[in-house]
């Protein structure tokens, strides 16, 4: 049984996706490295795009977490399809450019890239870390229609800076569930997706939620999972994510990738996008535009086998 790929609604939800990390990187940057006690103390509970942060943001502005997905993103369309190189040239380009913040694991990939040309960092068991989640969103966007590539590409990408069991299935995880926002599936599908990780990794497992949204990719995942199932709009999904402090750019831009492509654009609060950066709104839009244009779903397959809807 097939179901028909509705284009116009998938390219929407793309760019709701893209737009909606963008949204959570901004929302809970101002603040990252809090606890949930000193963000009450600030904020009460923080609902808007505020800037500030131990980086001093400008409201609207985004992190790391959004520069490097374009990087990924801009690679894949300069190369009009897959080019590990290229991403790895685009992350160097922008190391270079001095950003105002880099994890330490992603700083260490690129400068081996940089010096020796390395695309694969070794296995480390200290990179468990989120940086290579992080930046999945274009690779998904990329390969919708296609679980081979999506599975190729985002451990590819990651195993730039980041060579770790636990971050190859998280990205792995986080592209499958962009896949099936995007095709418009239902959360208890997304939820067998959620619970096919937690069956292979069980330290995922996040049915009692601990609490802690460090840049450790399970507690990371956790977090997401946490607020984006409970969340009943997108808006409620990723002010519940940021007011857990901690990573909170990170885990904001993760969950308001998937509650993006989930609720579509609809369900994108505009005071939110008025808030961002405008040039940051048109080139996600614009590179959603031209991934999706490069998927195998554009490129006529045109049938998805049917899942439980
Ligand atoms: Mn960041
Ligand atoms: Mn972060």
């Amino acid at each position: 049984m097939t179901i028909p790929v509705n284009l116009p609604d998938i390219r929407s939800r793309a760019r709701a996706a893209f737009l909606g990390f963008a949204i959570g990187d901004a929302l809970g940057a101002p603040v990252e490295f809090m606890t949930t006690g000193e963000i009450k103390a600030k904020h009460g509970v923080l609902k808007e795009i505020v800037g500030g942060g131990w980086l001093r943001l400008k409201p609207g502005e985004v992190t790391d977490d959004t520069q490097m997905s374009l990087c990924v993103a801009r690679a894949i369309d300069a190369a009009n399809g897959w080019s590990l190189e290229g991403v790895a040239r685009e992350f160097a380009q922008w190391l270079k450019s001095k950003p105002v913040d880099v994890g330490d694991t992603c700083r260490r990939g690129i400068r081996n890239f940089m010096l020796k040309g390395v695309l694969e960092t070794p296995f480390n068991q200290w990179d468990a870390g989120n940086g290579a989640a992080m930046r999945m969103l274009p690779v998904a966007l990329f390969t919708l229609g296609d679980d081979d590539l999506l599975q190729r590409y985002a451990v590819e990408q990651a195993h730039i800076t980041h060579n770790h069991p636990l971050s190859d299935a998280a990205c792995i995880t986080l592209g499958r569930m962009v896949h099936l926002s995007l095709m418009g599936f239902s959360k208890t599908r997304l939820r067998r997706e959620a619970d096919q990780l937690i069956t292979a990794h069980p330290s995922f497992a996040f049915d009692t939620y601990r609490g802690l949204a460090t840049g450790y990719v399970v507690d990371t995942m956790q977090t997401v999972f946490h607020y984006f199932f409970r969340g009943r709009d997108f808006e409620e999904c990723l002010v519940g994510t940021v007011n857990q402090g901690g990573d909170a750019d990170t885990t904001g831009a993760i969950c308001g990738m998937i509650a993006g492509a989930f609720y579509g654009m609809e369900g994108i609060p505009r005071r939110w996008i008025k808030r961002m950066d405008r040039r940051v709104v048109d080139e996600v839009t614009a590179l959603a535009d031209k991934l999706i244009g490069l998927s195998a779903c554009n490129r006529g397959m045109g049938l998805f086998p049917e899942g439980n809807k």
